[in-house]
């Protein structure tokens, strides 16, 4: 019994939906969401289409996760609302070095998330072909799209794409866990979310930010931040 009862809080605990400072879990209400990418201070490690086609692959993978209504359309950035959802490079990196990337999402008190911006360290050492000395891209970037979902990070299975850690040259953040699909799934089951124009973002006022980053390296430390 004892076991069992184990085994059961294990599995519940598996993905983690992000919660604003109202307690509300996030989410998008209205599927798709436009991205756009901004290039300026991108390393030049990486080239441009090795950058904007690691983070197509990560925006893919989640909009392929069966049985959950997730949409992500990338976007030219013409249009003043899909620029609020940017990736971009941040080669002064004011956090925390080992920290990789950070996503942050701005919610309603209802949690209805209404901008996502994913922030990447100019400053890591970069590669997009899973080279063991560098962290690569898609693999960090693939768990970021996870925060941007409004997924937090999944702490009971270490290959899921939303633990909270990467090492070099890890490329196994690609390819969702089956925790990460149950996420998607939990927060957008199929047929809840309708499709159509996002709705306007609201004043300034009622939104707060989370920010989520993953660390690079050291899976005995974690860290996370909340900031509002
Ligand atoms: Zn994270």
């Amino acid at each position: 019994m004892l076991i069992a009862g184990l085994l059961i809080a294990s599995q519940a605990l598996a993905f983690e939906p992000a919660v604003n400072k109202h307690g509300a879990e996030v989410s998008w209400d209205v599927m798709p969401v436009h991205w756009t990418y901004d290039d300026e201070g991108r390393p030049g490690e990486v080239a441009e289409d090795e950058a904007l086609g690691a983070l197509r692959e990560a925006f893919a993978s989640w909009n392929a996760v069966p049985g959950a209504r997730v949409r992500f359309i990338e976007d030219d950035g013409t249009t003043p609302l899909d620029e609020l959802n940017v990736v971009y490079w941040k080669p002064e990196w004011e956090w925390d070095a080992d920290i990789l990337a950070l996503t942050s999402t701005w919610s309603q008190e209802d949690g209805e998330i209404t901008r996502f911006a994913i922030a990447i360290n100019g400053q890591a050492d970069w590669a997009t072909d899973g080279r063991k000395e560098s962290m690569d891209l898609q693999n960090a970037l693939t768990h970021e799209v996870g925060h941007a979902l409004g997924l937090g990070h999944d702490e009971s299975h270490a290959e899921a794409t939303m633990a909270p850690t990467a090492g070099f040259g890890e490329t196994g953040k690609r390819k969702l866990h089956r925790s990460d699909e149950d996420g998607a799934r939990y927060l957008y089951p199929d047929g809840s979310v309708p499709m159509g124009c996002a709705s306007s973002p609201a004043p300034p006022s009622v939104l707060w930010a989370l920010a989520l980053g993953i660390l690079a390296a050291f899976r005995s430390r974690h860290r996370s931040r909340k900031e509002d």
